[in-house]
């Protein structure tokens, strides 16, 4: 089984991307850590990579391609992987698509963690966390017993700063741009499973696991 998981900023990507790995036995696929890969061993695409990125500069679709083919030289693919974080746009799915065909592949569904702005707002701009044991709280969903203070350990909790309203719209509407046309174009194959996000992780994954099921 060969999927794809789409999900905006906080929607739980992370978290249902090691569930699936572990229940249908895949392998991850995710660019941001090839990417990390290539430039910590210094492969050529690697170091072409880091020329961008130390320029502070998106890594271009023609690299991302290469470490994506260099990748698939691997023969631990044959049972099934999961894409996390790619493909982010419409050009990088159709490359994705080219591909997989001369390889003789397909992906057989794409599963797109849905929640509202609204939802994400709560989620990350509530979000606290414990800078000394780590325990993570939210203030609309998850409070600690006496605010701002962590239950386990009594230290002060505190905010990330990437988690404020501006830093999130700002990657939401970027997000939206991108990912809407992408959703689009799987949505004519046919491979989308939509899941409502905002429900439990467990939930999620019931909805999810029968949804494949029915695939096989
Ligand atoms: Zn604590």
């Amino acid at each position: 089984m060969n999927l794809l998981i789409i999900g905006a900023p906080g929607a739980g990507k992370g978290t249902m991307s090691d569930i699936l790995i572990k229940n249908f036995d895949l392998v991850h696929i995710s660019t941001g850590d090839m990417l990390r890969e290539a430039v910590k061993n210094g492969t050529p695409v690697g170091k072409i990579a880091q020329g961008y990125m130390n320029a502070g500069a998106l890594v271009p679709d023609e690299v991302i391609h290469d470490i994506i083919v260099e990748r698939f030289s691997k023969d631990d693919l044959d049972n099934g992987f999961l894409f996390d974080g790619y493909p982010r746009t419409k050009a990088q799915a159709e490359d994705l698509s080219l591909i997989l065909k001369q390889l003789n592949k397909k992906i057989d569904a794409v599963i797109n963690l849905d929640i509202s702005d609204e939802d994400l707002v709560k989620r990350i701009t509530g979000r606290r966390l414990c800078p000394a044991c780590g325990e993570i709280y939210n203030i609309y969903y998850k409070k600690p017993s006496k605010e701002g203070i962590c239950d386990k350990c009594g230290a002060e909790l505190i905010q990330r700063k990437d988690d404020n309203l501006e830093s999130l719209e700002t990657r939401l509407s970027e997000y939206h741009k991108n990912t809407q046309p992408l959703i689009e174009y799987y949505e004519e194959m046919d491979l989308v499973k939509n899941t409502d996000a905002s429900k439990g992780v467990d939930v999620v994954f019931e909805e999810i696991r029968s949804f494949l099921e029915g695939l096989c």
